[in-house]
């Protein structure tokens, strides 16, 4: 039973090590949006067939995308010693660990662990809590626009070189956000296009050639329809170019510089999506993902997403390592999606913090075991970031059931006896 659970779950390793160009890259040049009729695809159906971290269940490759999760929270917390990722889905809050079985999606998941919440360190919660964001966005864009509104999205950007420092630019990028926003010149063009509030979305991932690429996605809620893109891009451009010369940051060029999206031209980018990428992690890739998956895409032409960087760190990568704590610190206590103020209400959103949503337990779910501290400390010491046992163990109590898991969990114990 041990040899083919191991066997199997290499595997799974394996595989998943080729996977590594699903998902999206949206550098400041590409980006993507889609049609109103795929949004309404995606509208919030009652019972959505939601995996135990959270995340809706549309790839093929759902298993693969769970394993690497937990892989890369495994790498991020040898990485972090000092954060709260390090105790995530490990550190007990009762004496014996609780497996859960949903009586809604068969899927598995723990009980009386601690869940950090961090939606920068931890990609075990940032899928969970995207998902939600998600979730809550596409809720948002779809009543705005029945009540006869139209939402944009407007990328901000600017250049930057290797030998950048990332808090530095983040700095500068909100001081130069903030004067944007507080200049008379954007809010006269706010009260022109009659826009009712704004969700703003933070993103970076690292390129070889340009180092850090922090960038700022924000979905802009307006009571009027555009004619065209160009104009409100030509006002907004003008006033971020001034923002960013005021604060040090490169001066945007025209091209990259200021992105205005619509959900007009979004077929292209779902079609192309379709056949640009072999195994995407989704289905389909809208604004709301856009906005909320930034840690999860998949960086393209030698640019690579913060949990890809991961990726690397566990396949020896030591400076990929670095990268990711060098992330890490310039993100802390930044907050990925912010709503305008009211915004939330405007749509009878709640008002769910990150760690919530991590925390947020599912009602409706069996108790398939108990696992005892000694049998926990050899299930979380005899796992590493390319062989996580927690994980494993999950997916076998699906597949196998409570005996499976029950052999499993005895050759860990046996594993680790006779290796202390
Ligand atoms: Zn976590």
């Amino acid at each position: 039973m041990s040899q083919s659970i191991s066997l199997n779950s290499k595997n799974l390793n394996n595989s998943l090590n080729n996977t590594s160009d699903s998902g999206v890259y949206l550098g400041s040049s590409r980006i993507y949006s889609p049609t109103p009729s795929s949004v309404a695809c995606r509208a919030l159906p009652e019972n959505l067939p939601v995996d135990e971290d959270g995340v809706i269940k549309v790839a093929p490759d759902a298993t693969e995308n769970r394993i690497n999760r937990y892989q890369r929270q495994s790498a991020s917390r040898s990485l972090l010693p000092d954060k709260r990722v390090f105790k995530c889905l490990r550190h007990k809050l009762a004496k014996n660990v609780k497996v859960l079985k949903s009586t809604e999606h068969a899927k598995c998941h723990y009980g009386d662990l601690l869940v950090c919440g961090s939606v920068w360190d931890c990609p075990v919660c940032a899928a969970k809590i995207s998902e939600r964001r998600r979730l809550e966005l596409t809720r948002a864009v779809e009543q705005h626009k029945s009540f006869g509104g139209a939402v944009y999205l407007i990328t901000f950007t600017y250049p930057h070189g290797r030998e950048d420092n990332l808090k530095d630019l983040l700095d500068k990028q909100s001081k130069a956000m903030i004067w944007f926003y507080q200049h008379r010149t954007y809010k006269e063009l706010a009260k022109r296009y009659q826009k009712q509030g704004r969700v703003r979305a933070l993103e970076v991932n690292h390129g070889e050639q340009n180092g850090w690429h922090p960038h700022i996605h924000e979905l802009w809620f307006l009571d009027l329809h555009l004619q065209d893109f160009e104009t409100l891009k030509l006002e907004i451009f003008n006033l971020w170019t001034k923002a960013c010369q005021r604060y040090g940051l490169g001066l945007p060029s025209w091209d990259h510089g200021v992105d205005v999206r619509g959900g007009g031209d979004a077929a292209g980018y779902i079609a192309k999506f379709g056949t640009e990428d072999k195994k995407p992690t989704v289905k389909t890739w809208g604004i709301e993902d856009e906005m909320t998956k930034a840690n999860a895409k998949n960086g393209r032409n030698g640019s690579r997403s913060p949990f890809q960087l991961l990726d690397d760190y566990i396949d020896g990568d030591k400076q990929a390592g670095a990268l990711f704590i060098e992330y890490s610190k310039a993100f802390h206590r930044k907050k990925q999606l912010t709503w305008s103020r009211g915004l939330k209400a405007v749509f009878d959103l709640e008002a769910m913090t990150d760690e919530e949503i991590a925390n947020h337990k599912e009602d409706k779910a069996v108790l398939l075991a108990e696992i005892e501290p000694e049998e926990w400390k050899a299930i979380t010491r005899t796992s590493t970031p390319k062989h996580d046992n927690r994980v494993l163990l999950l997916i076998i109590a699906e597949n196998g059931g409570a005996d499976a898991m029950r052999l499993f969990i005895q050759d860990l114990v046996n594993r680790y006896k006779s290796a202390n």
